[in-house]
């Protein structure tokens, strides 16, 4: 017996799918060409699978404030938020995210992945309930393993179930709801105005995690919340920079009044090196340019619709019924075909993700493409084509149309 035994089944599944020349797990982009192209393989290829959503990776403000950063502070601060790791950008950049969703208050995390972790974990006590979406992401789960409170899972975006499963909540119990704006393997939004006027109801407080929502949705960008017009329901808005904001990092922003105490008590914020400084200077120059970038909202979301509107005329099967976020995800009727699918995009110049269980619910298998705001039209049309003709090539449809 082997400590390793246990993955045994893991491995002869991804032995058993028929890729031959490329691993979907073990991609490598040899040069990142621009937001919306890199070289694979020595390959020009449209990346149509990141959270790139607002193209912000090489946006001007945000390239020169990292550059300047790293002059000025150098390349990391070597400590916790807590210790010497909290330097002038980490507090300004605070500052720039609770203007930007229009609260009191925020705490920079260095993950969005430890925002959420620590977040679950440090406020579902021992007597308490943290009622989450089956659907939820790993770090919403994961921070329900690491907290003591009874867990509370209901059907995914299923407001019925949800309000069953509170009803039997003893009363007087302090509850925590989490949910996300959107869900990144299906693409499908919350009915954010229902669940939560459901959850003040009972007396809940509220998480929302805008993680995939975040740059594009509402107004100013602030997620599925501000779209909904239910902000003032959401007692803490989680979210990472990992994605719209196109950096890496994680927040947490919040009017409560004790909010400010979860610095002394929040192992994932305490425990770990804070944020280098040019990461903190590009994802504040990136939040606030995305403040002001309608014209890129409105391009994402025509390349969303044209996207969603292409694949389904092909015949293809889609999660969802209509583009609700830049994630359009195509269901593959079984693994095998859903990978000889992924290699043939490949090999035809178009990345998208390969999603299986345990990340996709009830264990479907997805190719998930998201676009960019800096996709062309003309790139968002090749995305479509080349799906069409791998879709031929492997009997998922009867012929294209075009
Ligand atoms: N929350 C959700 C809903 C996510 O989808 C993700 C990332 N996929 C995270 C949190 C973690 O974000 P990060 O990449 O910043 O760790």
């Amino acid at each position: 017996m082997d400590l390793f035994d246990k993955f045994d089944p893991i491995v002869e599944l991804r032995a058993s799918l028929p890729f031959e020349k490329a691993d979907p797990f073990k991609v490598v982009m040899d040069e990142i060409l621009s937001e919306t192209e890199a070289l694979i393989n020595g390959r020009r290829t449209i990346l149509a699978g990141t959270n790139n959503y607002m193209g912000m990776t090489f946006h001007q403000d945000a390239v020169d404030a990292a550059k300047k950063a790293i002059d000025d502070f150098g390349t990391g601060t070597t400590g916790s938020r807590v210790l010497n790791g909290t330097y002038g950008g980490h507090k300004a950049l605070e500052a720039t995210i609770a203007d930007f969703y229009d609260v009191e208050q925020c705490m920079v995390f260095s993950t969005g992945y430890q925002a959420t972790l620590g977040l679950v974990s440090t406020l579902g006590g021992k007597d308490d309930y943290v009622i989450i979406d089956a659907d939820c992401h790993a770090s919403i789960y994961d921070g329900c393993s690491m907290s003591n409170a009874t867990i509370v899972r209901f059907k995914h975006n299923d407001v019925d179930n949800m309000e069953r499963r509170l009803k039997r909540i003893p009363e007087g119990a302090n509850k925590l709801l989490v949910v996300e704006g959107i869900y990144s393997m299906l693409g499908d939004a919350a009915p954010l105005k229902e669940m939560l006027t459901v959850a003040k109801k009972y007396g809940c407080m509220t998480i929302v995690d805008e993680a995939h929502s975040m740059g594009f949705s509402g107004k100013n960008g602030r997620g599925i919340a501000e779209a909904e017009g239910v902000e003032h329901l959401v007692d803490i808005f989680v979210g990472t920079f990992s994605k719209s904001v196109g950096t890496v990092g994680g927040f947490a922003a919040s009017n409560h009044p004790k909010f400010d105490v979860l610095r002394f008590v929040c192992r994932p914020y305490i425990f770990t090196a804070s944020l280098p400084p040019s990461v903190v200077a590009s994802a504040d120059a990136s939040i606030k340019a995305i403040k002001r970038s309608g014209n890129r909202r409105a391009h994402l979301w025509e390349n969303a619709n044209r996207l969603h509107a292409g694949l389904r005329g092909l015949g293809l099967e889609i999660a969802t019924d209509k583009a609700e976020s830049p994630i359009i995800a195509v269901k593959m009727p079984d693994p095998m075909v859903g990978t000889r699918f992924w290699e043939e995009l490949l090999m035809e110049g178009v990345y998208v993700n390969m999603a299986a269980p345990p990340a996709t619910p009830a264990g479907i298998f997805l190719m998930r493409v998201s676009v960019c705001a800096q996709h062309s039209t003309e790139q968002i049309d090749t995305i479509i084509e080349r799906f069409g003709r791998a879709a031929k090539k492997l009997g998922l449809i009867e012929l294209p149309k075009f």
